[in-house]
């Protein structure tokens, strides 16, 4: 079998063809791009990206540089630093507005420019050159492949960059950058001028759905780096239409002014889509209209996420008196109330209880320490507590791994663990 998914990737474009606004003209380069390409690729979180359209044409990537520029500057100076230069409000204003918060000077947002200046001045880096390669360096390992500048673009961009000077000797003159102001546009017109495809966009968007994971789980970013950039992009990704985008679409986003534009489906896909004609909020037309179509039909609003799975656990009574509850699924706290719901069931005794977790995948924290507890309760009762649980999610055992002592529920009690459900009831 053939899979549907480039298909459906490649009818939708057909189907958002119909293209209006107009390229970017302030950086005269970009003025010369093909204003007619329209690609799409949607990369999976283990790697795997479908492709439709002009999906081999590069373009530079410009402020979709932004979000993970900030991230690599949270990594370096940490969130309290990072937040103490540049705030996380959206503006309602133009990328390129000249705007600071008037009582302490910060720039309102990393994703305009004013907040993307400072934070690529936030990196690490002995001089202008070394805090660039970092920054190049990170992009390529997000991308999975040695990425490198349009020096075309970037040029045309230094040599029109007149408003990016006027924003970075602004910031100096608050504080907020130390660093030489043209040292500084240098280095973010580099970093705009970046050359990508929509695969290596996708990819990059997949490691931000992935809590900060690559295709191999190579932690590339540290989640809460991974969350907070998500959430900036949600609120201030797309400028002054972020309010209709979120309502809209629904999604983490961020766009660039080649044309490109990413959006972030959490724990599921990065999407990546390139058509450089621009609506008047200097967003990519078609590649609006896309996602727009993309949201309707996959489901992706955020804001309409599906019912918990209600059926986390099953309860049987085994002929031994041995009261199972075999969970499986992934466990979060409205899974692990269901299952604490069923623990209550057991009458207080000296009953035995089984807790069999081999059909868990994952566990979260609270759902970790809201199941040791129903294990601390059931033994106050006076169960005795069997554990199967050969991933160790509730945590390492005692008595290392596999059978022997699980982990400590609290009060010093460990429930003793087995193997499988058979040996536990068999005890
Ligand atoms: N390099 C561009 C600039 O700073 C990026 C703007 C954008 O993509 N919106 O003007």
């Amino acid at each position: 079998m053939r899979t549907p998914v480039p298909d459906y990737l490649e009818q939708v474009l057909g189907e958002c063809d119909a293209d209006d606004g107009a390229v970017a003209d302030y950086i005269p380069e970009l003025a010369q791009a093909d204003p007619d390409r329209l690609a799409i690729a949607v990369s999976t979180l283990d790697g795997t990206v479908w492709t439709a359209g002009d999906a081999e044409s590069s373009f530079s990537i410009q402020s979709i540089s932004k979000p993970f520029t900030y991230a690599l500057a949270i990594a370096d100076q940490g969130l309290d630093g990072v937040l103490r230069t540049i705030d996380v409000e959206p503006s309602g204003d133009a990328f390129n507005e000249i705007s600071l918060e008037p009582s302490s000077g910060r720039p309102r947002n990393p994703m305009i420019n004013a907040g993307a200046i400072a934070a690529h001045a936030l990196v690490k880096g002995d001089d202008a050159e070394a805090r660039f390669a970092r920054i190049l360096a990170l992009y390529s390992r997000l991308a999975g492949r040695d990425l490198d500048v349009d020096e075309a673009v970037f040029t045309s961009e230094l040599d029109t960059a007149d408003r990016n000077l006027a924003i970075a000797y602004m910031l100096r003159t608050v504080g907020t950058l130390q660093a030489d102001a043209p040292d500084v546009v240098r280095g973010y017109t580099r970093q705009c001028s970046v050359s990508v495809t929509v695969s290596d966009l996708a990819r990059m968007a997949a490691v931000l759905a992935a809590q900060g994971r690559g295709p191999d789980g190579t932690q590339l970013l540290e989640p809460h780096v991974s969350r907070q950039v998500l959430s900036v992009m949600a609120t201030c990704g797309m400028y002054d239409a972020a309010g209709d985008w979120l309502t809209t679409v629904g999604i983490p986003a961020k766009s660039g002014v080649a044309g490109g534009l990413i959006g972030v489906l959490p724990g599921q896909v990065g999407i990546a889509v390139f058509s450089p004609r621009l609506d008047r909020h200097g967003n990519s037309a078609r590649g609006v209209r896309v996602f727009e179509r993309l949201s309707r039909d996959m489901g992706l609003h955020l804001m309409e996420v599906s019912e918990a799975a209600r059926s986390v656990v099953r309860r049987y009574v085994e002929d031994s008196g041995a009261a199972v509850h075999e969970v499986s699924g992934d466990l979060r706290f409205v899974e692990a109330e269901r299952v604490l719901r069923s623990l209550t069931e057991e009458p207080e005794g000296a009953g035995v209880v089984v807790l069999d977790l081999e059909r868990v995948h994952r566990v979260n924290d609270v759902a970790r320490r809201m199941l040791l507890e129903g294990v601390r309760r059931l033994h106050l009762d006076g169960h005795e507590v069997r554990l199967v649980d050969p991933s160790e999610a509730l945590g390492e055992g005692r008595g290392g791994a596999g059978r022997g002592a699980g982990p400590d529920s609290g009060d010093g009690y460990a429930p003793e663990r087995f193997e499988d459900a058979a040996a536990a009831v068999r005890g």
